[in-house]
């Protein structure tokens, strides 16, 4: 991808070398209570669920030490800042040509733990979407595991990253997000987990609506599509399963497996068309 001396979002808190503090789990506090959606990346473990009650503490991030990132990290960060610029570019237009009001997310980036309106939160959960207070969350860690664990190397698997996270954020505004998270009391588990990867497919999808326009805006470089897909056949819940616990469960499937997730980023890719991705009234994903 080209994004070496091009413009980047100001929609970023970068809270690298700050140690979260206040409580968390406790409802009731001055930020009320929230109802709040986490979106990770990388499923498994439980933080992929509601998470009530949660005081939003954001606030009580106190800097610690001076923070005093590698060349490398920073490199890290200035891409993915201009990674957002692009996201916000081409969201806000598709949405105005669809008639809604786009509102930019923000990029929090932090390092070792986190906290969100949905929780604190520790660089082993991954990147994240927080419904609760509109922000994507990354340890910029997480990109160097993306190459080394996940075996997915290049900018624009990490671009992918960053593009299926704001995917999250476009299902938020669209009240995709809410609707789903009504039917959590009202299915059961096994069934709310379909629901669950409908949602995760449908961000793979918003994310390949994004590099649609990102080719038309002439910034990718030969193979980044393959990297993106790379990308997301590696953080496909069956592909997980069998490298973590050697074996799969399908029924608990969060995320899609790997052969679907890259398939409704292809989807996006191809069509770029920010309506066409609706994943829960196809009849077979
Ligand atoms: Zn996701």
């Amino acid at each position: 991808m080209l994004w070496k001396n091009r413009e980047q979002s100001s929609n970023v808190e970068d809270r690298r070398g700050m140690s979260s503090g206040g409580k968390l789990g406790v409802g009731g506090g001055i930020g009320g209570i929230i109802i709040a959606l986490i979106y990770m990346f990388i499923g498994g473990g439980d933080m992929g669920q509601v998470i009530d009650s949660v005081q939003s503490a954001s606030q009580n991030q106190t800097a610690t030490e001076q923070y005093k990132p590698s060349a490398q990290e920073e490199e890290l960060a200035t891409f993915s800042k201009v990674v957002m610029k692009d996201l916000e570019t081409v969201w806000s237009k598709l949405f105005t040509q669809d008639g809604k009001q786009y509102e930019y997310p923000k990029l929090v980036l932090f390092s070792g733990t986190v906290t969100s309106a949905c929780g604190r939160a520790g660089s082993s959960t991954g990147p994240f979407y927080c419904t609760g207070d509109n922000k994507v969350y990354i340890d910029l860690s997480f990109f160097q595991e993306l190459k080394a664990k996940f075996n997915a190397p290049g900018d624009f698997a990490m671009a992918y990253v960053l593009a299926h996270e704001v995917g999250h954020h476009v299902q938020n505004i669209l009240g995709i997000s809410q609707q789903v998270m009504r039917l959590r009391d009202q299915v059961s588990e096994k069934e709310y987990n379909q629901y669950m990867v409908r949602l995760e497919l449908q961000a793979d999808y918003f994310a390949g609506v994004w590099a649609h326009y990102a080719e038309k805006m002439n910034i990718l470089e030969p193979g980044d599509i393959e990297e993106a897909m790379g990308a997301a056949s590696a953080v496909g819940d069956d592909r997980l399963q069998k490298q973590y616990q050697g074996y799969v469960v399908p029924d608990s499937f969060t995320h899609g497996t790997s052969e679907q997730r890259s398939r409704w980023f292809m989807k996006g890719f191809k069509s770029g068309d920010m309506n066409g991705g609706d994943t829960f009234n196809a009849r077979s994903i």
